[in-house]
Formats: C-alpha cells, sequence, structure tokens
C-alpha cells in the first residue's frame, strides 16, 4: 500500500528549529519572549497593515477574545456564516450568547450579504439587534467583503473575521484578516502554515491588542500581588510555538504559490468530468490561497456522488472530506434562527475537499491522477 497522501498535512520550512534552539539558549520558555513578539512583528509586515497582531494559543480562542472585546455578553445575539467549522460558533455559545446563522451565496461560498441584511433587520424590528458579524473565508476564498463591510458599518455592527482558512488571501489587494474590526488567524496543524497549534488575534490598534492580551494572561491588574478585576484567561502563545512561527513566515508565500498549485492540478484534472466543477475565484478581485481544493459533484450527470468517490479515493489510502456541514444543520446548534435557502446544504452534500497540502510530491500527484482517472474510466 502507498503511505497515506492527507488533505492537509504539516509542512516545515527548515528554520523551525533554530528559533526553538534560541529559546531553549536563552531559557525563554515562557508564554512570552523574542519569538511572540518577532512572530507578531513578522504576521504585522505579512497582512502589510498598521492593525495589531497579537499570538495566541489557537484561533478559537481568538474568536472567543474578539467576541468579549465587542462587548459580547449573555443572552445577546451574534451573527455567524453558517457554512464553517464549529469553532466559528462555539465561542458564542461560550458567553452565553445566541448565534444567528446565515446562509451562503454560490460565488464564494461565504456569507450572502442578502440574507445577512435581511437577518439584521428582522432581528432589530424584534429588539435584539446583533452585537457581532462572525464572517468566514472558507477554505482560503475571500467572502464578499465589499458588500458585507458596507452593511456592518450601515447598521454599525462589529465585524469580526475568521481568517483561520485564509492567510495570504487577498480581496481587491488587501489581505483578508484586514477588513474587520477583529480577526482571527489558526495555525493549527491542517492550516496553511502551523506552529502545531496556534492562532492571533489581529485588532484595530495597539490599545485594543494590550487589552486583548491582558485577558489572555489571565486579566492581572496593575498591583504587585495578584489583582483580578475581570475574568482572566490563559491563552498567550508559548515562546516554542511561536519560534516554530517564525520559522513558518519564512515559507508561507512558498505555500500559498505551492496550494494555489494543486488548485491548478485539480483544475486540470477534472477539466474533460462533466458535472465536476472545481471551486474557483470568481473574478479578478478575489485571490485565494486555496487552502483546500473542493470540488462540487452533480451526481445526476456523473453518475457518482461525492461519497462514492471519497470512498474509493480512501481505498487507495487517499484522504477527502465532504465540505463543512453547515452549523444550522448541527444537533448542537438546531435550535437557533437561521436566515437562507438551500445553498450551504447544497454545498454539503455535492462537495468535496480533495488532498490539497504544500507537501504533495509529484508522485503523490500522479498517484491521485491514475487513481481518479481509472475511478472515471474504468
Ligand atoms: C481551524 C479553524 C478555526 C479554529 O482554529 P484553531 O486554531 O484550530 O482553534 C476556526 N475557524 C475556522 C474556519 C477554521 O478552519
Amino acid at each position: 500500500m502507498n503511505s497515506k497522501i492527507w488533505l492537509s498535512s504539516p509542512h516545515m520550512g527548515g528554520n523551525e528549529l533554530k528559533y526553538i534552539q534560541e529559546a531553549f539558549d536563552t531559557n525563554w520558555i515562557a508564554p512570552l519572549g523574542p519569538n511572540v513578539s518577532g512572530f507578531e512583528n513578522d504576521l504585522n509586515f505579512f497582512l502589510n497593515t498598521n492593525k495589531e497582531v497579537g499570538a495566541l494559543i489557537s484561533g478559537t480562542s481568538a474568536l472567543h477574545l474578539a467576541l468579549i472585546l465587542s462587548g459580547v455578553e449573555y443572552g445577546d445575539e451574534v451573527i455567524c456564516q453558517s457554512m464553517t467549522f464549529s469553532a466559528s460558533a462555539n465561542p458564542i455559545l461560550y458567553l452565553g450568547a445566541k448565534p444567528v446563522f446565515i446562509d451562503s451565496e454560490k460565488d464564494t461560498w461565504n456569507m450572502c450579504p442578502n440574507y445577512l441584511e435581511e437577518a439584521i433587520q428582522e432581528r432589530i424590528s424584534k429588539g435584539t439587534k446583533p452585537k457581532a458579524i462572525i464572517l468566514v473565508h472558507l477554505y482560503g476564498m475571500p467572502a464578499k467583503l465589499d458588500e458585507i463591510v458596507a452593511i456592518a458599518k450601515k447598521y454599525e455592527i462589529v465585524l469580526i473575521e475568521d481568517a483561520a482558512e485564509a492567510l495570504g488571501s487577498t480581496y481587491k489587494g488587501q489581505k483578508c484578516g484586514t477588513f474587520g474590526n477583529f480577526a482571527a488567524l489558526s495555525f493549527n496543524g491542517n492550516k496553511i502554515i502551523t506552529t502545531s497549534g496556534g492562532g492571533a488575534i489581529v485588532c484595530d490598534n495597539l490599545e485594543t491588542k494590550n487589552k486583548a492580551i491582558f485577558l489572555a494572561t489571565q486579566a492581572r491588574d496593575d498591583a504587585p500581588h495578584y489583582q483580578h478585576s475581570e475574568i482572566g484567561y490563559n491563552y498567550r502563545m508559548s515562546n516554542i510555538v511561536a519560534g516554530i512561527g517564525r520559522g513558518q513566515m519564512e515559507v508561507l508565500d512558498k505555500h500559498i504559490e505551492l496550494r494555489r498549485e494543486m488548485n491548478k492540478f485539480y483544475i486540470d484534472l477534472f477539466k474533460n468530468v462533466n458535472g465536476v466543477t472545481v471551486f474557483q475565484e470568481p473574478d479578478l478581485d478575489y485571490f485565494s490561497n486555496h487552502w483546500l481544493s473542493c470540488i462540487v459533484i452533480e451526481s445526476e450527470i456523473t453518475g457518482f456522488n461525492r461519497e462514492d468517490l471519497r470512498l474509493e479515493l480512501l481505498s487507495y489510502n487517499i484522504e477527502s472530506r465532504p465540505l463543512w456541514k453547515p452549523m444550522h444543520l448541527q444537533p448542537i446548534f438546531s435550535n437557533y434562527p437561521f436566515f437562507g435557502s438551500n445553498v450551504s446544504e447544497n454545498l454539503f452534500e455535492k462537495g468535496l475537499c480533495l488532498p490539497s497540502g504544500s507537501n504533495l510530491t509529484k508522485n503523490d500527484k500522479e498517484f491521485i491522477t491514475k487513481t481518479v482517472s481509472n475511478y472515471l474510466n474504468p
């Protein structure tokens, strides 16, 4: 049997251990230190923004802190894209707040601006104006940012970008993660760069970042003893983990290039297959890092569905996965309001994510080509 071909696996650049060694040599084995500030500076520079990045233990913790800093409290409502990973929505529940889910549109698979506005108007008419909007750039594809940013401004609602999958993606030349009042980045093991586990919050200014870091380090008041006036969290990234991040930043642009090449590879592989479409940017305003390459299968045309293809690939030790199951269809979230039709539901039923890692070899690609071709033309 060939070795497993993963959907998305860690891909080290080479210098990660050098930064970790420095941390050991200088005994910076703590949730602060030169690698943490170095990694934050690298991210700030990469995002090309005057916003401020704070390194945390995960993307989920970044979303949690972003909601707290947006003033979300028990009983408040927060709008969230339905088609996403559950980590986008769980922090709403951590706070005892209530999610209101919005369907996707067909171009970017992200939050539909029309249903967003409908939801805001309906909630306002009920006297429960949402406190924040969590927008996701799924699989690296930028959402319809012009429309969504305009709606957030019009109704004066805080916009939080979940850019966990979209580091390096741009909309009209501007990096995802710099459009909202806050953004969350993730460096989990399967993301475009990884620190094993990790994340970051992007804030509007230094004051807000400092507040985020204050909360992330147990909310210690300025006193010689331990004194607390607010609920604190233990969310700060360690200097060891940040060392991996600094090494990964050296190869981020290369990873983006390679993930985009994987997307081209699938466009080529499926170009003559009726009923299979590879997910691509709707136009040149959108630049996706193509964190994962995805296809949609119209089974009435192809004669097979996404589950048939998934199981076939699995039998050859190739990992693939259905698209995110929308949150409004998840047992834990099924009682919350949903605005939309069946766009995300259809995508879930027909869509499949394919191996997309920046470390897939020429042999891996040939094996995928052979397996898919044999399946399509037995
Ligand atoms: C990975 C991911 C997260 C969570 O990030 P962690 O670092 O794993 O906590 C949140 N949202 C989306 C869309 C993700 O893909």
